[in-house]
């Protein structure tokens, strides 16, 4: 008889029968759990907008059984300017699925909550660039996630003096001139790349309109987060590839 309120984001549905759906939702207290919204694909439901993708309710969950059954939802924010703009579309699409990736199911992570909703919201209004949104979320992700890229010292002997910039993708950090052959897997940086993730990291979302670079330390930092979550989370993601496609079409 267990009646939990919450709020939460939808990750991703499936639909069930004629008029219900399966909702994974992010939620801000019990971590990711999968409920059924009853009816929330009959136009007149009540729960319509709250069971669609990233959309930001409160909730109110029955806990059955198996599942949690969905009895009440409050739509806070379904992220309009999302929903009109391809692009921006294509980035919320991939920010639900990577913090899909992440969490676990009823463990609880409110900063992982709080980021992607912070996200949503700052990708939605428009006056932070989408690109510098994507960095910072992915790094923000990976940090959450354990995995807080290690910029200050050498990642296998500690070294404060780094000489030349390399990052050890696999390891999580820069490395040293004498440890870089132990590394199969490095990449070459910039110093100004290595401090615009010190700074992506370090600043609020709400904040990164504050954050400027330009165009090459922007590809050295996506090449280096795109390899880092790949090989850390061990996935590939499928909306990253149409993100890339409509990219490509210069799209901007
Ligand atoms: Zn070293």
């Amino acid at each position: 008889m267990a009646i939990t309120k919450t709020e939460g984001i939808v990750l991703k549905y499936t639909n069930l029968g004629e008029a219900d759906k399966l909702l994974t939702i992010l939620t801000r207290n019990k971590g990711k759990i999968k409920a059924v919204a009853k009816g929330c694909r009959k136009p007149k439901s009540n729960m319509l907008a709250s069971s669609e993708l990233f959309a930001f309710s409160e909730f109110v969950l029955y806990k059955g059984a198996n599942l949690y059954q969905v009895t009440q939802a409050q739509t806070r924010e379904i992220f309009y300017n999302l929903r009109n703009d391809l692009l921006k579309l294509s980035y919320a699409v991939f920010f639900v699925e990577m913090a899909d990736a992440v969490s676990e199911e009823e463990l609880s992570s409110e900063r992982l909550f709080m980021l992607l909703a912070k996200t949503l919201y700052y990708l939605a209004e428009g006056e932070i660039p989408v690109g510098i949104i994507n960095e910072a979320y992915q790094l923000k992700v990976m940090d959450i996630s354990g995995y807080r890229p290690s910029l200050q010292t050498c990642v296998h002997c500690g070294r404060p003096e780094l000489q030349g910039y390399k990052f050890d993708i696999e390891m999580g950090g820069v490395v040293c001139g004498e440890c870089e052959n132990l590394s199969k897997n490095i990449i070459k940086i910039s110093p100004g790349t290595l401090e615009t993730i010190r700074i992506l990291l370090n600043t609020e979302i709400s904040r990164l309109n504050t954050v400027k670079m330009d165009n090459t330390i922007f590809n050295e930092v996506d090449k280096l987060v795109k390899r880092f979550v790949e090989t850390h989370l061990d996935k590939h993601f499928k909306s990253l590839d149409f993100l890339n496609e409509i990219k490509n079409n210069n799209i901007k």
